[in-house]
């Protein structure tokens, strides 16, 4: 039977073979963060393209290599992120690593320090990551799905800590 799961690996599949937003940016004014999974070894670079505000992600091009699954996150990551607000982006981020199942370091209610699941928000929308859910099952692939995410989030604190710098 012709599955959700065959539409998911096409999805996939065409992520990997046509990658969106693939290249690089002038940096700066963008900058530059790279991401590595050393369990799999793949390699992500996100050039990432702020206003001057820091409020808006105004685009984003992705460069680096690796497995199918790390490239293709990548790739949607690019769709769901591009021209839309810092905030909004880290939503998406969380909403995404809420589907992959990441717990994070939080602070529980008597402000103890724990590891905490990263709680979903049906209000986000995934689209096309939808097709990532299936990673879930297989726990040594959920680092290869989130570290082009992991790398964005990385040039989003740097650039916010540099703001507040300013
Ligand atoms: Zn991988």
């Amino acid at each position: 039977m012709a599955g959700l799961e065959d539409l998911y690996r096409e999805i996939i599949l065409d992520h990997y073979r046509n990658p969106r937003n693939r290249g690089e940016l002038p940096v700066p004014p963008a900058r530059r963060v790279e991401g590595f999974n050393p369990l799999c070894g793949d390699e992500v670079i996100v050039y990432v393209d702020l206003d001057a505000g820091v409020a808006t992600v105004t685009d984003v091009k992705i460069a680096g290599q690796g497995c199918s699954i790390s490239q293709s996150s990548a790739s949607m990551m690019t769709g769901a992120v591009k021209g839309r607000s810092v905030e909004q982006v880290r939503e998406v981020i969380r909403a995404f690593k809420a589907m992959m199942s990441i717990h994070e370091r939080g602070l529980d209610g008597d402000g103890k320090e724990v590891e905490q699941a990263v709680l979903p928000d049906p209000s986000v929308a995934l689209g096309d990551l939808e097709a990532l859910r299936g990673v879930v099952k297989f726990p040594v692939r959920i680092k290869c799905a989130t570290l082009s995410w992991n790398t964005l989030a990385q040039a989003l604190d740097d650039a916010a800590a540099e703001a507040e710098a300013r």
